[in-house]
């Protein structure tokens, strides 16, 4: 694998896994799927990591803002696309020209999304978020009936249409835990409620990639995942990649800058947070805390150098680390270093460095920095 020129470090993704990820979770869920790409697709890069999804089946795609849904759009894609987060000042009117349909979460904000409707004269097609106990957006319980009389009123008058119904889950990485389950009767309410408030036939949404994978049961019309598309679990209690049908799309990699003799005793990185404990090689890896590595994983983080797994030996510093090889390695300037991959060729995993840094893998990938160049390739097949 060669480095693109002149760059330090690069995420090579596999859009191929993305696809195979992608008709994975449709299998395993039985429904269709909105795949998620908010966060530069997880960091895996928005445009090309999109459209690996489509291919491999998405039928929807999700994003957190317009913005990311109109970058999607300004990319050439016309498939259906749901937007849900909406700052002050969000770009509503340019989401209902583009057909972007838009999450509604409260009176308030449907007001606004039918004033945008109004200004560029087009029927604004809504999705209605209830809080089923998250807590964080979606409608509470007591503001549901309002928000669902005032969108069959507006559905009515024809500046909206009400497209689907839906709510996102607290233990997506636990899809056995009680919560899940009560949830997903709170749901149920809220969607028998706006069934007899006079909302048509609608899509239903509620499953991230922790009970797409595992809760067919809980799958209504539409499955929302995006973790598991880039081929990583959420975590122990949904079960690991290889076992869930994935395949881990990030590859990170990056060059031996230099490496050197250094004698017992030698203080290395900022702060001397590790010593040589014996006459060793150190070698100097081109990647820090500024691209995403995490500074909490100072002396922790692991890597395979040259072939060889190693670990970060003293502070991980904003662009780069260092790792003690001891005194019979052969690594050389320019050999090959896979901070993490799928792990079926010796390297670490991203499941292993969020361990290493006391973190969840969403963090992992999704702060891999602007200075790594994102790199597709086409796996083959495993
Ligand atoms: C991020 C997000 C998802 C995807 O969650 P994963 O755990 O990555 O599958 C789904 N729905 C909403 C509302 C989200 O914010």
């Amino acid at each position: 694998m060669t480095a693109p020129q002149g760059v330090a470090a690069w995420a090579e993704v596999d859009l191929t896994a993305i696809r195979s990820n992608t008709a994975t979770l449709r299998n395993a869920s039985g429904v269709d799927v909105m795949a998620v790409v908010k966060a530069d697709a997880y960091g895996h890069g928005l445009i090309a990591s999109a459209r690996a999804a489509r291919e491999g089946g998405a039928t929807w795609l999700g994003t957190a803002f317009v913005s990311e849904a109109l970058a999607l759009r300004a990319a050439g894609d016309d498939g259906l696309l749901l937007a849900w987060l909406h700052p002050q000042g969000a770009d509503l009117a340019g989401a209902v020209l583009a057909t972007i349909d838009l999450s509604v979460s409260s009176v308030q904000l449907l007001g606004q999304v039918i004033d945008a409707a109004h200004a560029v004269d087009r029927v604004a097609r809504v999705h209605l978020k209830a809080d089923s106990g998250l807590s964080r957006g979606g409608a509470s319980s007591s503001e549901w009936d309002d928000l669902v009389a005032l969108a069959v009123r507006a559905q009515r008058s024809g500046a909206i249409d009400v497209v689907g119904l839906w709510s996102h889950v607290a233990y997506g990485d636990e899809p056995f835990h009680p919560a899940v389950d009560a949830q997903a009767v709170a749901f149920d309410r809220a969607c028998s409620a706006a069934a007899a408030a006079g909302v048509g036939d609608v899509l239903r949404h509620f499953s991230s990639s922790g009970p797409a994978l595992r809760r067919p049961d809980l799958a209504f019309d539409i499955v929302r995942p995006g973790l598991a598309v880039y081929g990583l679990s959420p975590g122990i209690h949904v079960g690991k990649s290889s076992d869930l049908g994935l395949r881990p799309a990030m590859t990170l990699r990056s060059t031996v800058a230099q490496v050197k003799a250094v004698d017992a005793g030698v203080g290395v990185s900022y702060s001397y947070r590790y010593t040589t404990a014996r006459a060793t090689r150190l070698a100097l890896i081109p990647i820090g805390y500024a691209d995403g590595i995490p500074r909490a994983a100072t002396n922790q983080g692991p890597l395979l150098v040259g072939g060889q797994r190693t670990q970060v030996a003293g502070a991980v510093c904003m662009d780069q680390v260092v790792v003690d090889l001891g005194s019979q390695s052969s690594v050389t300037v320019g050999d090959e270093v896979v901070v993490f991959g799928n792990g079926l060729d010796g390297e670490p995993t991203a499941a292993e460095w969020a361990q290493a840094s006391g973190t969840i893998v969403y963090e992992i990938v999704t702060r891999i920095g602007p200075r790594v160049a994102r790199v597709y390739v086409e796996g083959a097949p495993r």
